[in-house]
């Protein structure tokens, strides 16, 4: 059934005030191409809204992803082929896999958001992307309506980035995914972050797949805004990759500058700490902020328009250019 002129405040993590023109909520591929065939245009494919900056009404028809579904497909020597629906909450995801004993996305604990939308921008945290699990999709071309199978090296995963952010954008809704996780001898990643160190906080020596999803858990809930309580998109913009010699000049001014080696000899510097330096931790500017404890995060503290939310943004990103001659990019999704 499609609705008309319906409120999207519920729908997004940034708590925006924007209305669908149409709106429908899909729970199999079936109701998905029914819905396509109504020939609204254009489509906007939404899962939790966890990623996306609303600055104004979307026209057309906004297709809510519910497509559910979790289930072992194959089993072969330590890995477990599971295939997950694109409308199940990822965190649902990563706490069944934990409970039924499969390994490889613990570090991906309490990620907002869809499945269907997790390979978009190849989601990460802690060491972990999505990528490093990822067998395959299934899609729905949204002109055509027609099924797709899109494979590792089809998706051309990049850090936060995949083909559904480039020559794919917004043509396709992502109906399932297939990850390959252990079953046993799962490879641990707890060199990131405060892993390690809540671990033994939490008098863990050996620890297994569930500690290490309570302990990010953990992480993640001291650090991050909870959407339901301060409207946030988690980070609202990636962390720049430059030259080494872009790092050197700015290490002239600030000899403290924080930055991570690229296997191709680039630097990763944290955009969280490029902001901090230019004074926007903690500011606030109407009712939208940089929040206090992260400069990576921009907060709605109520009322906030999606343009105020964006011209802040844009604020931050010409004030981290002045300052380091770094262009910030937005990991989040301008509509
Ligand atoms: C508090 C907080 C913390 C976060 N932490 C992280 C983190 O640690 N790491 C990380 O990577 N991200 C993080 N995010 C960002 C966000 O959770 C992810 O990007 C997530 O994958 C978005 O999922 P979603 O279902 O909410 O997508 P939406 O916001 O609904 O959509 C995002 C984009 O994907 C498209 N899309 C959605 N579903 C589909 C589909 N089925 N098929 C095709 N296109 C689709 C949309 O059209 C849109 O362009 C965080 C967000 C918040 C609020």
């Amino acid at each position: 059934m499609i609705q008309h002129n319906t409120p999207l405040l519920p729908y997004n993590t940034f708590g925006l005030a924007a209305r669908a023109a149409h709106f429908t909520e899909v729970f199999d591929v079936r109701e998905l191409q029914s819905a396509l065939q109504s020939g609204i245009q254009p489509v906007l494919i939404l899962g939790g809204g966890s990623n996306m900056l609303l600055t104004q009404d979307v026209p057309g028809l906004v297709i809510k992803n519910a497509i559910r579904g979790m289930e072992l497909v194959r089993s072969a020597g330590n890995t477990a082929f599971v295939k997950v629906g694109g409308g199940v909450v990822w965190h649902d995801f990563v706490c069944w896999a934990v409970e039924k004993g499969y390994g490889g996305i613990e570090n991906l604990s309490l990620i907002p958001g869809t499945v269907g939308a997790a390979p978009v921008q190849n989601i990460g945290a802690y060491g972990v992307e999505l990528k490093d699990v990822f067998v395959e999709l299934e899609a729905v071309e949204l002109a055509s309506g027609q099924q797709q199978v899109f494979n590792h090296a089809d998706c051309r995963f990049g850090y936060r980035d995949s083909v559904f952010k480039h020559e794919n954008k917004g043509k396709y809704c992502i109906t399932s995914v297939t990850f390959a996780l252990t079953q046993q001898e799962h490879k641990l990643h707890l060199s990131y972050g405060d892993i390690q160190k809540t671990l033994e906080s939490n008098g863990v020596t050996q620890p297994s797949i569930a500690d290490v999803s309570k302990a990010v858990i953990q992480i993640r809930s001291s650090k991050l805004p909870d959407p339901a309580v301060i409207g946030n998109c988690g980070s609202f913009f990636k962390n720049p990759e430059t030259d080494r010699a872009v790092l050197e000049k700015i290490r002239l001014s600030h000899p403290q500058v924080v930055s991570y080696n690229l296997p191709d000899g680039r630097v990763k510097i944290p955009a969280g700490w490029l902001i901090e330096q230019c004074g926007w931790k903690g500011k606030r500017v109407g009712n939208t902020g940089c929040y206090e404890k992260q400069a990576l995060v921009l907060v709605n503290y109520g009322g906030a328009t999606g343009t105020e939310v964006k011209n802040l943004a844009y604020a931050i990103i010409d004030s981290v250019e002045k300052t380091f001659g770094i262009r910030l990019e937005p990991e989040v999704n301008i509509f």
